[in-house]
């Protein structure tokens, strides 16, 4: 469970976020969806421990997230700038499980199942360079799968893809994470998005960021 307490942020003496209090329970997947410029990177980015939010406090399973870092995972938007170029799909997504100390024959295994289950088994030999956009946001998605953090951050981890692309990770995003019962918190300026995704969609207002709305969603599952 990832509590939120009371988190602020400023940027020099631009206050980005004004004190946010929220609660994700195990395994729901929460949007956060907002207007341009309302804080959502910022209280991401502080939920991963990239940025030291200003105040407040924020703990995963009651421990302060600074601590925890191998427990999370983050799915950025820029899928360009997140593999190794120099680096296969299968070695992109086993590169991180070398912090856990997985051996290499198991660090191979994870990463193949991780990209079959994202449905790049065919792939794993690819570079970057080698895949269209929505591959490569793919093996973004399986390394971080393949890792099996209890939370994973996603910050608007379909805007730089084409519509037809967005549908199917956000299917697999629906598909895959549901069923491994993570807790997620995906990051979206789409309203659309965030409802068709979300268990809950909670509304951040304009800077200096707060919690402005937190709706439960409930649609038939998909
Ligand atoms: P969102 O993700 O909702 O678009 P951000 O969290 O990226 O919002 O940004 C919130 C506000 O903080 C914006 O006004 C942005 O310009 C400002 N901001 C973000 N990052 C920085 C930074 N590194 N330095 C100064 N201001 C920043
Ligand atoms: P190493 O440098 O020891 O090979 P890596 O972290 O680069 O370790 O790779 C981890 C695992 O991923 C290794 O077991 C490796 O065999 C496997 N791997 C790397 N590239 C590929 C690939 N193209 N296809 C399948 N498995 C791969």
């Amino acid at each position: 469970m990832l509590e939120i307490i009371d988190v602020t942020h400023t940027y020099g003496a631009y206050q980005a976020l004004g004190g946010v209090k929220l609660t994700l329970a195990e395994g729901e997947l929460v949007c956060v969806v907002g207007p341009s410029g309302c804080g959502k990177s910022t209280l991401l980015r502080c939920v991963a421990g990239l940025v030291q939010p200003t105040g407040g406090r924020i703990l995963l399973d009651g421990v302060p997230v600074s601590q925890t870092p191998d427990n999370l995972a983050v799915v950025f938007q820029d899928y360009s700038r997140s593999l190794f170029p120099w680096m296969s799909a299968a070695a992109n997504v086993a590169l991180p499980l070398r912090r856990k100390g997985m051996d290499r024959a198991s660090r191979r295994t994870a990463a193949m199942e991780a990209l079959e289950q994202v449905g790049l088994a065919g792939a794993a030999g690819k570079y970057p360079w080698e895949m269209s956009g929505g591959m490569q946001q793919r093996v973004s998605i399986a390394r971080a799968l393949a890792y099996r953090p209890s939370l994973l951050l996603m910050d608007e981890p379909f805007g730089s893809v084409d519509a037809q692309t967005r549908e199917d990770l956000e299917d697999l995003v629906l598909r895959v994470c549901a069923h491994h019962g993570m807790t997620i918190m995906l990051v979206t300026h789409d309203i659309d998005e965030s409802v068709y995704l979300g268990d809950r969609v909670v509304v951040l207002s304009r800077s200096p960021g707060t919690v402005a709305g937190d709706l439960q969603v409930s649609l038939p599952s998909p």
